[in-house]
């Protein structure tokens, strides 16, 4: 039975798509069964594993708002054990088609529901927004991890995000958690990246990972080539600290 982790932050580019395709690259590699769903339209997570479908093409819209089945829309990805719930474009126009709907929180959680036995994880990468498709994402899953960029003002808007997640924790997923606040992006020539970490952790009092993900142009490159880390730069310092997130996650759930 999958462990459903959304890795959720309503700021953009704080690196919650890196994450999502590199964990799960690194979860696979040590193993596990990984489906990654691209709840976002910009379709970033299957552009980096190396997909690119039109809008006709089956994708998670046609999941939410066709109700087709997962299993005609999931594509394995080069890695083995990683698979891909896929997004395009189109995805962009479910957020205003899911408001007349009924059940329009739990479309994504019920279609989950149906394969979640396949896998032994299931991330989910969401949207620059608390809309509609984050929203079901929150409500499908059990934990989530909040990326959180070591620049200047990297706490902002968390405290609503935070406010968000205990919302949907009160309405429609009592048992969701913070599974922990992930540093990205740290580079320790920025002076500033150091009071960042600390401020962070004041306010995540022991939610905070012990890995820090350091900034790095291959992170960058690497989807460009179709790639996650672990297939384009295997030997370095950013591909060490996916795994050891890998590792860190596999201990705290199991
Ligand atoms: P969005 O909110 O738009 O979905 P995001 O939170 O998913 O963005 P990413 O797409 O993962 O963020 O990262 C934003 C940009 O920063 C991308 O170009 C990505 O390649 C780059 N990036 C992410 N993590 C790192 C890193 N550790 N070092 C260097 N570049 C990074
Ligand atoms: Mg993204």
């Amino acid at each position: 039975m999958a462990r459903i982790i959304g890795i959720i932050n309503a700021k953009g580019g704080v690196g919650k798509t890196t994450t999502a395709n590199n964990l799960g690259a690194y979860l696979a590699a040590m193993g596990k069964y990984v489906l990654l769903v691209d709840l976002d339209p910009q379709a970033n997570a299957t552009a980096g594993l190396g997909l690119h479908l039109a809008d006709d093409h089956l994708n998670l819209y046609h999941l939410l708002i066709n109700g087709n089945e997962p299993g005609a829309i999931i594509r394995k990805s080069s890695l083995f054990g990683l698979d891909i719930l896929p997004s395009a474009e189109n995805l962009a126009g479910a957020t205003v088609e899911l408001v007349g709907m009924e059940e329009r929180e739990f479309k994504l959680k019920k279609a989950l529901d149906k394969i979640r036995t396949n896998y032994d994880y299931i991330l989910i990468d969401s949207p620059p927004s608390l809309g509609l498709l984050t929203v079901n994402g929150l409500a499908a899953a059990e934990e989530v991890i909040i990326p959180v960029q070591c620049e200047y003002y990297a706490l902002e808007g968390l405290g609503q995000l935070v406010k968000t997640i205990d919302l949907v924790r009160n309405s429609l997923n009592p048992q969701l958690k913070i599974l922990g606040v992930l540093l990205t992006m740290y580079d320790k020539r920025n002076k500033l990246a150091n009071q960042i970490v600390a401020e962070v952790k004041k306010n995540f009092p022991g939610r905070v990972f012990d890995t820090i993900i350091p900034r790095a142009v291959s992170l960058a490159e690497a989807p460009s080539f179709g790639k996650t880390i672990l297939q384009f730069d295997e030997s370095s310092k950013a591909a060490e600290a996916y795994r050891e997130l890998a590792e860190e996650v596999i201990k705290l759930i199991l």
